[in-house]
């Protein structure tokens, strides 16, 4: 923090100013930054034990001119808040159906499919629907290939709201996961009239499955739940050999974490899958 120049504003250095002073700095930044298109896509593969990659999670960086790539932790939340996330989202669903395009004219990737996250704000607006059926459409974007991801206190603010929206979206063939599963208070009750494909177990369970017993006995729980209601389940956040041994032997084949890869740029992907 010394090195750098006087006037250099640091949002993620709480003690050089006031929250809301960077609140507000961060705030105007991320509107230049929607304005200049600096907001890029990393992406993670999701592994099958039995069948290899399958899947890829979408996950947004901020590509800015002098922090370099900002976290999606750092400036999600205001982007919720502002509505900023309404044209940062869209960029991020029109860069993964495009995507989408071109893995599918690959011939060992044509059944890839990409995830997307969707915030609140985002599904809350009366326009999500058709935003994402009209990229769907025109992205010619195949049945099942993409799949948005979303939270379950997101669902629970409005469970008739929510299951219509995502009927009419998966009549365009979109499918859902619910992420970070377990975290919030979870209801089965409305778990079973949700149109979802897959739960996501959150990485706080994974974390500490090998050494905290009851850890181990909810991630046991979710696989054996999203089993009896015929969903998929894949782990998060799997960082070691042994964790994914545990999964496995579990009943949970599907995973995503450091373990197989960080998320990526898009041309170091290319070389790790060999496009
Ligand atoms: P998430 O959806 O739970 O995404 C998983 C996060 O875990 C990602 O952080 C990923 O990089 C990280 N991760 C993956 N594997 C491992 C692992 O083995 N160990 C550990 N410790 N972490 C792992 P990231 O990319 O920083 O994203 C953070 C959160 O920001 C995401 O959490 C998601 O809630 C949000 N986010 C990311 N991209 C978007 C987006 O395009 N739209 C919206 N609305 N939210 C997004
Ligand atoms: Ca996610
Ligand atoms: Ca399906
Ligand atoms: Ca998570």
């Amino acid at each position: 923090a010394k090195a750098a120049g006087r006037n250099t504003i640091r949002f993620f250095n709480p003690q050089m100013e006031s929250m809301v002073t960077m609140r507000v700095a961060m705030e105007s930044e991320l509107r230049t930054a929607v304005d200049r298109k600096e907001f890029t896509v990393h992406y993670q593969p999701q592994v099958d034990t039995h069948k290899g990659v399958y899947g890829i999670e979408a996950l947004v960086r901020w590509q800015h001119p002098q922090r370099g790539l900002v976290s999606p932790a750092d400036f999600i939340p205001i982007a919720e808040e502002t509505g900023l996330i309404l044209p940062i989202g869209d960029a991020v669903l029109e860069t993964a159906c495009q995507q989408l395009r071109e893995w599918s004219e690959l011939p060992c990737y044509g059944d890839l499919s990409i995830s997307v996250n969707v915030s609140a704000h985002q599904f809350r607006n009366p326009a999500f629907v058709d935003r994402v059926s009209a990229l769907v459409n025109r992205h010619a974007v195949k049945p099942d290939r993409l799949k948005l991801e979303l939270t379950e206190s997101l669902l629970l603010e409005n469970v008739e709201e929510a299951v219509a929206k995502m009927n009419q979206l998966k009549a365009h063939g979109v499918d859902f996961s619910l992420d970070d599963f377990g975290t919030g208070y979870s209801s089965l009750a409305y778990l079973k009239r949700l149109p979802l494909e897959q739960l996501k177990i959150d990485r706080s369970f994974v974390h500490d499955v090998l050494t905290d017993a009851n850890d181990a006995a909810i991630i046991r729980t979710i696989i054996a739940l999203g089993n009896s209601l015929g969903l998929d389940v894949i782990a998060e956040g799997v960082e070691t050999e042994a964790q994914r041994d545990f999964l496995v032997a579990n009943g949970c084949s599907c995973y995503q974490g450091y373990l197989y890869s960080r998320p990526l740029a898009i041309e170091q992907l290319s070389m790790l899958l060999q496009f």
